[in-house]
């Protein structure tokens, strides 16, 4: 029992009696047990949980991670926060209740940032999550314990949260394939709200075949929450094999521009070069206002932010000032030791700008840019059906290098923000890795509202091209 089980091996493994469901279970306590000292990629471990009727479900006894900001009933949930420090979750997120239902193992709970706020896992009141592929450096963020989880193979997926990148800039940075699907798709009833119009629950796994089956686990309408979509079902694996001959891909002239670096620019593509070479029409695009993308992000996300977590007054939840003398000193006090350095610069911006004054000079702004943007994409998806580019500017970076300069660090989510912006779906599969660096590079597919089917066929067959052994 040693490789790098993909859910298929594990699922094929337990009918073929390689293993048991227990002893493949055992075997990733183990490795987490040896491995996570050094790498913090899991918060918290749980133990084997025995059923008769899992033999029949999809991911029947799959051991897999979640994102500690996804509320697992009756078990801490600290969203990366000294804030919710032993909260203990008081139900199940609708994603939890449909991965039961499939059947699959949780193995724990993973290392983020803050509230999801940050793009290395630096954030975290835990301590930082290290890249498997280099210690030194960042595993990217906010599902940075996700994301090393997978590539270390500590777990056979995991779950993640992405608001402006948070699934597809870490499985850039450590190798993986992160979906993010459209908002609407997934329930984000029981995630821990960073920013509600943006926020959407996604997987990191080992490869898009697998990406596809946690899709069909964990998608549909909610009754709990009225932004998710009713759609027909659909198994999102049948046609991952059907030809991409023909297929309009477009590639923005704004994702190559001067921000992104040669080895990641390289290695996309070549990426894009192989789409050619099976037939893909490659169209030159322009997303014109893709250069207000962060700029609108960081207003509309703060604003959000500081609504909600405003909740965390340090009487419902978690930790709670001792040595207050009144009720307001037990607000501020509370939120004053309780949140980090992040979440607190952004309740202050998002404050700001929804303040009565400031309102139409930035929250209203931002949401008419945000309008643009979405039209951007409209506009080209008139005459593509899919986007690429990069994931990510960079590849990992070292741990240090930008946690002093959070402007620095906010520009990595430079090709993943539109995306949530225009609640589209997005996927980030590994293609090389960086002459440089010698650190895996992401190539992005987007698409169409809804159309997750096609961004998951072309990076499959895409995968198949760059990394045969997926
Ligand atoms: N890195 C981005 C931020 O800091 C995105 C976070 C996320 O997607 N949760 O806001």
């Amino acid at each position: 029992m040693n490789r790098n089980y993909t859910i298929r091996d594990i699922v094929g493994g337990i009918a073929k009696k390689e293993f048991l469901p227990e002893e493949i279970f055992q075997h990733y306590l183990t490795r987490i047990g040896l491995k996570n000292e050094k790498l913090n990629a899991y918060l918290s471990t749980f133990d084997f949980q025995s059923s008769a009727f899992k033999s029949q479900t999809p991911l029947a006894d799959v051991p897999c991670a979640i994102k500690d900001n996804i509320l697992i009933e009756g078990t801490v949930v600290t969203a990366g926060s000294k804030i919710l420090e032993n909260y203990v979750s008081a139900y199940d997120a609708t994603v939890i209740q449909k991965l039961r239902k499939s059947g699959v193992q949780f193995l724990g709970k993973t290392n983020m940032d803050e509230f999801a706020m940050g793009s290395s896992t630096e954030n975290s009141a835990f301590g930082p999550t290290k890249n498997p592929h280099d210690h030194s450096r960042v595993p990217g963020g906010s599902s940075g314990g996700s994301a090393t989880a997978v590539a270390a193979d500590l777990c056979v997926f995991a779950l993640g949260s992405d608001t402006g990148g948070s699934i597809r800039q870490p499985a850039s940075f450590c190798g993986v394939v992160g979906l993010k699907p459209t908002y609407g798709r997934v329930s984000r009833h029981g995630l821990i709200a960073m920013s509600s119009s943006l926020d959407q629950i996604g997987s990191l796994t080992k490869n898009v075949y697998d990406a596809a089956l946690v899709l069909n686990s964990i998608v549909g309408k909610d009754k709990f929450d009225s932004t998710t979509v009713d759609m027909p079902e659909y198994d999102f694996t049948e046609n991952l094999n059907r030809p991409i001959k023909g297929l309009r891909v477009g590639v923005p002239k704004e994702y190559f521009s001067k921000g992104v670096s040669t080895e990641v620019r390289d290695r996309v593509e070549e990426g894009i070069s192989k789409l050619k070479q099976m037939d893909c029409h490659v169209i030159d695009i322009s997303m014109p206002h893709s250069e207000y993308a962060i700029a609108v992000y960081y207003i509309v996300m703060s604003s959000e932010i500081s609504s909600n977590l405003a909740r965390y007054d340090g009487i419902r939840y978690g930790y709670s000032s001792k040595n207050s003398e009144n009720l307001f000193d037990v607000y501020s006090r509370s939120r004053a030791g309780g949140f980090g350095p992040e979440p607190k610069r952004r309740v202050m911006l998002g404050t700001y700008s929804l303040s009565s004054g400031y309102y139409d000079a930035y929250y209203l702004k931002a949401e008419k840019v945000k309008a643009l943007i979405r039209k951007d994409f409209d506009d080209a998806f008139k005459n593509v059906d899919v986007i690429v580019g990069p994931t990510a500017p960079t590849t990992a970076f070292k741990i240090g290098d930008k946690s002093a300069d959070p402007l620095s660090m906010y520009l990595s989510d430079i090709y993943t923000v539109p995306v949530n912006l225009a609640g589209l779906p997005g996927i980030s599969i590994p293609c090389g890795r960086g002459d440089n660096s010698n650190m895996p590079v992401g190539f992005q597919i987007i698409g169409k509202p809804f159309d997750e089917e096609t961004i998951l066929r072309a990076a499959h067959q895409l995968e198949q091209v760059l990394n045969p052994k997926s």
